[in-house]
């Protein structure tokens, strides 16, 4: 294929969507470059155990990764560990801006920079931070063996990480602000069969409290009766769901009202050019199995997109080359 400008495509982002649209481009032997500023991984990296990624019962979330990077470098794909600063859409050709002053330019761009927890805001919380609150159970559950901590949220992230934390902890708390979790079932029965677990029903955090600069308590609310307490407890995990990393999302790009940006099917949105996948897309569901269907989505695009512009044409909605539909 020929070239466009400096690369055919730069995908920001190296989690799970970023990954699969690597591979998939790589072997659209499209000029492509993967820029992330952490480890590869993304939100994949803070689960303790994946059990639903088709054809692993069981995986790490950090070994998960490391396979996807490795896959995706196995066609040579070029990683550039940088922090973005900026995406300026082109009328031809789209231009990325690097932390270090590079600037690097392409046909299309992937934008994959998925979500960030989402904060409670209660007095307490950004205090203590790193102190005994903490929105990760696989990085700092070690800190809490044999203590008493307080898991915040009612959805699938809280339920694994407060199992996580059952096996490390002397008790867990779920704080769930409904009579009802959101998680999946076969996590609720999980928790309902862990003795060491044991949930507040209809329950907020108001506070959270520290003596020494350590987290000792949570003032809760029964969203009830609007009765007030607290609660003796070592760290405060917290797992809300999470806010889309919208910060380079071009201005006049398509959003919805939580900040989460509009595709068509094709994860293209309104610039021409521009595709957006995984956790910062609009969608039904998140999970890292949609991330990564995201990423094989956008990158066919992508590369019919590309293929279609070397061609002069200027409408990229017909067929996919027949080099594309044979790769699987
Ligand atoms: P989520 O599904 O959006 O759940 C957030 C939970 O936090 C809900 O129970 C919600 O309560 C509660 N919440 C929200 N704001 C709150 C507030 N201000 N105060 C107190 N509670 C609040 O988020 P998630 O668990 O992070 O999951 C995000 C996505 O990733 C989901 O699609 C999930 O299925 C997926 N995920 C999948 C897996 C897996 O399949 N292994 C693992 C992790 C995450 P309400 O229920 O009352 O709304």
């Amino acid at each position: 294929m020929a070239s466009c400008s400096q690369y055919d495509l730069i995908i920001i982002g190296g989690g799970a969507g970023g990954l699969s649209a690597a591979i998939y481009a790589m072997r659209a032997a499209m000029k492509t470059v993967l820029i992330e500023k952490g480890a590869p991984g993304g939100q994949m990296m803070l689960s303790d155990e994946v059990e639903n990624y088709p054809g692993f019962k069981h995986i790490g979330g950090a070994e998960l990764s490391m396979k996807m990077a490795e896959h995706a470098q196995a066609y040579g794909l070029e990683v550039v560990s940088q922090e973005v600063t900026a995406l300026e859409p082109g009328l031809d050709v789209h231009t990325v801006r690097l932390a270090n002053g590079d600037v690097l330019r392409s046909c299309a761009v992937i934008l994959a920079t998925g979500g960030s927890p989402r904060k409670l805001g209660v007095r307490g919380e950004d205090a203590y931070y790193g102190k005994g609150v903490s929105y990760c159970a696989t990085c700092d559950g070690f800190f809490f063996r044999n203590k008493t901590v307080l898991v915040v949220g009612g959805g699938d992230s809280a339920a694994e990480e407060a199992l996580y934390l059952s096996k490390l902890c002397e008790k867990v708390y779920i704080a769930h602000r409904r009579d009802a979790l959101r998680a999946s079932m076969i996590l609720q029965q999980r928790i309902r069969e862990e003795c060491k677990i044991e949930v507040l029903w209809n329950t907020i955090v108001t506070e959270i409290k520290a003596e020494d600069n350590a987290v000792n308590q949570a003032r809760l609310k029964d969203t009830i009766t609007g009765d007030e307490r607290h609660l003796d407890t070592d760290g405060v995990f917290i797992f809300i769901g999470f806010t889309p990393n919208n910060e380079l999302v071009p201005a006049g790009t398509r959003m919805n009202a939580d900040g989460f940006v509009v595709t068509d099917e094709k994860c293209e949105t309104n610039s021409p050019g521009i595709f957006v996948i995984g956790d910062l897309r609009e969608k039904y569901a998140r999970q890292i199995v949609l991330s990564a269907a995201d990423g094989c989505t956008a990158a066919l695009a992508a590369a019919h997109f590309v293929e279609a512009k070397m061609a002069g044409k200027s409408d990229s909605v017909c067929e996919l080359p027949e080099s594309l539909m044979a790769t699987n």
